[in-house]
């Protein structure tokens, strides 16, 4: 019986977050190790895919497409998630079960593993398949210091959510056409939760994780006030705003902004750091940006040893400078 590698998808607005096609892109790579290996792509919707879903999931590298449908999966709802992904994981055994490191596999995952009885590694950044078949999964330990890679020789599936920005989606078109599924479970499931409401995000909060610039910001910033000179930026090219993490401990912006190892992973063309002294915790979520533009007042700085070009002199000064020459560009 072949081996089901299962990719979890995430759904956003009529589409699938880009998270799934890097999941689908590592899955093929990792199926060529593991003899009568299939991608499977899981999708929880309320209703039947669009072909043209289906054709994106399966040019990205599904060899099955398994639809399950419920009319709460408009939106994400914790229980049914649960209940269904549990109730199809029993019926067709999968050998690995990998989600996105988004809010939703984070929330969903670890309570999936607990009920199928294995283990999960959470927020990877390294998968590989050892001799055996064994799923490798590598992500930072001891707080970013070492890469520790766990694998789970004795349980399956074999589980493991990655941070999004990791892995890239296949270059060509998978030259095979998925063969999809629809599956509507019967869920016994008494109504415990209850969406109230749904915020989204606007435009301007533009996600870190989905921006083509980010200007980040770190301590040298040296005061709130000075992150509106990131946000003046991010406004006038269409980026976002990141910020090291002892400025979201300080309150000055979200957690969503974090970049870093307890924050995102973000892969821009261009990566602003501004006032980020470079620790390894910071490095760990923007080393693989295209391009790397430090700021920093210490040429010592480690985050010089990251960037493609640095500029040594007072963080706020230099933004400034900046926003004026762009914004005589754009006037
Ligand atoms: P600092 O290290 O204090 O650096 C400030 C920099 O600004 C210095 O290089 C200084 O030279 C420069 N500077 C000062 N004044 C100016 C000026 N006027 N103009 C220009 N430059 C100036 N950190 C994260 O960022 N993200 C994470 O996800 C994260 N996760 C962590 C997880 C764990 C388990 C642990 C232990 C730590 C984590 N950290 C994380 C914290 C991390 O170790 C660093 O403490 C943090 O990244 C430092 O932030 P910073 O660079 O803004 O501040």
């Amino acid at each position: 019986m072949s081996k089901h590698i299962w990719v979890i998808a995430e759904k956003r607005k009529g589409t699938f977050h880009s998270s799934t096609y890097e999941l689908l892109g590592k899955a093929r790579e990792i199926a060529k190790k593991i003899p009568d290996a299939l991608v499977a792509c899981v999708t929880l919707t309320n209703r039947s895919l669009t072909p043209e879903m289906r054709e994106k999931l399966s040019e990205q590298g599904s060899d099955v497409i398994l639809n399950i449908i419920n009319e709460k999966f408009e939106r994400f709802d914790y229980l049914t998630y649960l209940k269904a992904l549990e109730s199809i994981a029993e019926k067709f055994n999968p050998e690995i079960i990998l989600a996105p490191a988004t809010t939703t596999g984070r929330t969903i995952m670890p309570a999936l593993a607990a009920s199928l009885k294995t283990g999960l590694t959470a927020d990877c950044t390294g998968l590989d398949i050892d001799n055996d078949g064994n799923l490798l999964q590598t992500r930072p330990a001891i707080g970013g210091n070492i890469m520790a890679t766990i694998k789970t020789p004795n349980h399956r599936p074999q589980m493991a959510t990655i941070r999004p920005k990791t892995f890239n989606p296949l270059t060509e078109k998978y030259s095979k056409t998925a063969i999809y599924h629809e599956i509507i479970p019967i869920l016994d499931i008494s109504d415990k939760t209850k969406l109230i409401e749904f915020k989204e995000i606007s435009e301007d909060q533009k996600s870190i994780q989905d921006s083509e610039v980010v200007f980040s910001g770190g301590k040298g910033l040296r005061k709130p006030e000075n992150l509106e000179i990131l946000k003046d930026l991010a406004k006038l090219v269409g980026g976002a705003v990141g910020a090291s993490r002892p400025l979201v401990d300080s309150k000055w912006i979200g957690h969503e902004n974090q970049v870093g190892l307890s924050g995102h992973t973000v892969k821009p063309k261009i990566y602003i750091a501004a006032g980020i002294s470079g620790a390894v915790q910071h490095v760990a979520g923007m080393q693989t940006s295209d391009i790397i533009i430090a700021i920093n007042k210490d040429v010592n700085a480690p985050i010089f040893d990251y960037s493609d070009i640095g500029l040594v002199g007072d963080a706020a000064e230099i933004l400034e400078m900046l926003h004026r020459a762009l914004k005589n560009i754009k006037e």
